[in-house]
């Protein structure tokens, strides 16, 4: 008999976020995986020896290159888009990061990132909450719940983390969900005034939000694996599941 190929696990969650978020009106952006420190640092109101950098442990290139990286997330891909197209602005960018970190059940040095920025007038977090409740009803179900949690994040004010109730349980608490009925899913926040201002938006005018979320962790949660290292392995016994 023949065999046929299929899809890889983190492309079906690629395609599936994407189709949802299609529908909500964002159009796909990217940008490119090697960055300056300005667009992956600097313009995200993150400066140089800002403590805020310790967040990201980040690949340099070769110091003949000096200020040249692989991208640690995909947030610079908001400051390409907003210096090239006016408000209002309603992109998603899911694309491939690096981070320079020894590697376990839970991190790779590579992996899949997706970023939502929205910019328009009298946007608040009340807009943020809604688009991502019609995001996770579509990833995980209906019934899934959103719950915001103050954080931070340099390049937005508020910082928010986003969690969701757990789609294996129904919030009533399981293993998945470590007994708390919440399982914590990206960050987000309103765009920092001082990003908007550097890309020329006049923020007396314009706000907007932006979120971050890990594909590979949404695979892993969603199909249930338990170690990120296998979605890179290209082990046929893995792959050949989905
Ligand atoms: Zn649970």
């Amino acid at each position: 008999m023949e065999k046929s190929g299929h899809l890889h696990p983190l492309t079906h969650v690629i395609r599936h976020m994407v189709g949802i978020f299609r529908e909500l009106g964002f159009q796909v952006a990217e940008g490119p995986e090697i960055e300056t420190e300005h667009y992956n640092f600097d313009a995200l109101n993150i400066p140089k020896d800002h403590p805020a950098r310790d967040m990201w442990d980040t690949f340099w290139l070769k110091p003949q290159n000096r200020g040249l990286l692989l991208r640690t997330h995909t947030s610079p891909v908001q400051i390409r888009y907003m210096e090239k197209h006016k408000p209002p602005i309603r992109i998603i960018v899911p694309g491939k990061v690096f981070r320079y970190e020894a590697t376990d059940s839970t991190h790779e040095a590579q992996f899949y990132q997706l970023e939502g920025l929205l910019i328009d007038k009298d946007i608040s977090l009340a807009h943020l909450k809604g688009v991502l409740g019609k995001f996770f009803e579509g990833l995980f179900g209906r019934q899934t719940a959103v719950r915001l949690r103050p954080s931070y994040f340099p390049f937005v004010e508020p910082g928010v983390e986003v969690d969701v109730s757990c789609f294996k349980c129904g919030g009533r608490g399981c293993g998945l969900c470590k007994e708390s009925g919440w399982i914590e899913i990206m960050g987000a926040g309103m765009v920092h005034p001082n990003v908007l201002r550097g890309v020329g938006i006049d923020e007396r005018e314009w706000q907007g939000f932006a979120f971050g979320i890990g594909i590979d962790r949404v695979a892993m949660l969603k199909y249930g694996i338990d170690d990120i290292r296998l979605l890179y392995q290209g082990d046929l016994r893995v792959v050949n599941q989905f």
